[in-house]
């Protein structure tokens, strides 16, 4: 028989209502984590022991299905092997896993799992809000794709440069740019990175996809977004300063849909078009995208002027927004994230999609020149350019271990962070989401995320993610939570 004992130090237990996932916190490990409806069922239903073997038979023979006790048997494993079950029976407890993004603190090995490349700095689009520092090139007409820039780095530069990269683990590149599909020898990259077994991610305003191109990046991507501000031309060109790019964006997504890509729809939302979510919503869906991306603008690159500026949502706006998703979603048929910090998110979002995670200590930037930062941020903060592939004797794995900045961003994020993190319960496994948005708001890695700060002045930050403090331990709250957000 096997038994188990519920682990006491996680002694904070929120279930979110809407979805039947919950948070679980233990102050002794300063350790959050999300489990499934089945999960929080099984933690609220237990006493202070668990008997497992009769748990997974009640569950089999409530969901007669064949693999039901199998798949009980796998929560409750994973359960023990997270540290919030443990064994009486002369076992210890597992060691506990924590999720992917706190690696940090429990490993002093980094694999390097992305890369993003930043594979041009030009665009053909105006976007308001666009945040890298493009340079516009006059391409409205389908002609053909030009040359690469005299200052941008090679397609073999960059192959040679991933192939490195995999002895460092990687797995996965996300290409970006400016527009990549501008280089015209983007395929080579593409193909080269599928050569190298690498999953392949690809950032596009679409406005050059060809029939031909879409049957490449149909074979080869495995996940091409296409960026989509409104439901309408009017509305689309003009944010974009691009004529025409909104039916091209349509018709590549309708391309590529045909082809069985996996296609995601980007808008960037502020007050200019905050009233076409659900309509560009719809349109994606009605053009076979799978999912849809709901970005707020941040004030980096050249949307660093909209600083202050009345375009940007307030925190009541944005929170309503990453509110509404699941609606969004469940009236239209395709996933609808709303890209920001997990505490944006539902408990649902973060624990199924990894919803506000950046691997920021397990991934690396290459700039258009070969510059080598944290990820995009090095395009418009140059102090965090720390490398470049082209240096003669340049070796990525000599740079990964020794480099002052890496060690730096891992001896930060190691740590606790500062501000409205340090009082987060999903502080270890977030690490304070993007810490480029917060190094370009204070200049450092460690102060708390803007949008968590600003939501925690305004009192409007979910009450449930607070550390509770000592004389609020060993809560279990099945509340809904009251709080705005
Ligand atoms: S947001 Fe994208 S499409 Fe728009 S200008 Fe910037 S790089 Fe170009
Ligand atoms: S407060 Fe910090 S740790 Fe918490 S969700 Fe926001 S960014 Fe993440
Ligand atoms: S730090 Fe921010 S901008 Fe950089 S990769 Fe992470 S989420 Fe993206």
């Amino acid at each position: 028989m096997a038994i188990y004992t519920k682990n006491r130090d996680y002694s904070y237990h929120h279930v979110e209502v809407e979805t039947g996932y919950s948070l679980l916190y233990s102050r002794t490990d300063d350790n959050c984590l999300i489990l499934n409806p089945v999960a929080t069922a099984l933690w609220k239903g237990s006493a202070d022991t668990l008997d497992a073997d009769r748990v997974i038979a009640e569950f089999a023979a409530v969901f007669d299905t064949p693999n039901a006790a199998e798949y009980m048997g796998g929560v409750i494993e994973k359960m023990f092997r997270a540290g919030v079950l443990g064994r009486p029976d002369g076992q210890a407890q597992a060691p506990q896993q924590r999720t992917p993004t706190a690696a940090g603190k429990t490993t002093s090995s980094y694999p390097l799992n992305t890369v993003n490349l930043y594979i041009t700095s030009e665009c053909n689009s105006r976007c308001y809000h666009c945040y890298q520092p493009t340079s516009v090139v006059d391409r409205s007409s389908s002609g053909p794709i030009p040359l690469i820039a005299a200052d941008h780095v090679s397609h073999p530069f960059l192959l040679a440069f991933l192939q490195q990269a995999l002895a460092l683990g990687l797995k996965e590149i996300k290409i970006t740019g400016g527009e990549p599909l501008l280089r015209n020898d983007v395929e080579n990259i593409i193909t080269g990175a599928r050569a190298l077994g690498l999953k392949v991610c690809i950032e596009t305003n679409g406005y050059f996809i060809t029939e031909r191109l879409a049957s490449v990046l149909a074979q080869e991507a495995q996940l091409i977004a296409i960026s989509l501000d409104g439901a309408s031309a009017a509305v689309h060109d003009r944010l974009r300063g691009c004529p025409g790019s909104f039916d091209r964006a349509i018709h590549a997504m309708q391309m590529l849909s045909s082809r069985g890509a996996n296609v995601q729809a980007i808008m960037s939302v502020s007050r200019l078009n905050l009233g076409e979510i659900e309509p560009a919503v719809m349109k994606a869906a009605e053009s076979g995208c799978k999912s849809f991306k709901i970005n707020i603008i941040v004030t980096l690159g050249r949307a660093e002027r909209l600083q202050n500026s009345s375009v940007l949502l307030d925190m009541p706006q944005m929170l309503d927004v990453s509110r509404t998703t699941g609606t969004w979603e469940s009236r239209h048929h395709i996933d609808v994230f709303f890209d920001g910090p997990p505490c944006f998110a539902s408990l649902r979002d973060a624990f199924e999609n990894g919803v506000g995670a950046c691997c920021f200590t397990n991934l690396l930037g290459v700039l258009p020149n070969g510059g080598i930062s944290y990820c995009g941020i090095g395009n418009s903060c140059p102090e965090l350019v720390f490398g470049n592939i082209l240096d003669e004797g340049f070796s990525l794995a000599r740079l990964w271990e020794t480099s002052v900045p890496l060690q730096l961003a891992r001896r930060t994020l190691a740590n606790k962070l500062d501000g409205i993190c340090s009082q987060c319960v999903l502080e270890s496994s977030c690490k304070g989401s993007c810490r480029a948005f917060a190094y370009s708001h204070s200049g450092s890695l460690k102060n708390g995320h803007p949008w968590c700060e600003q939501a925690f002045q305004e009192k409007l930050f979910p009450t449930h993610l607070l550390i509770p403090d000592s004389a609020h331990r060993h809560v279990e709250s099945n509340q809904t939570n009251n709080q705005p957000m």
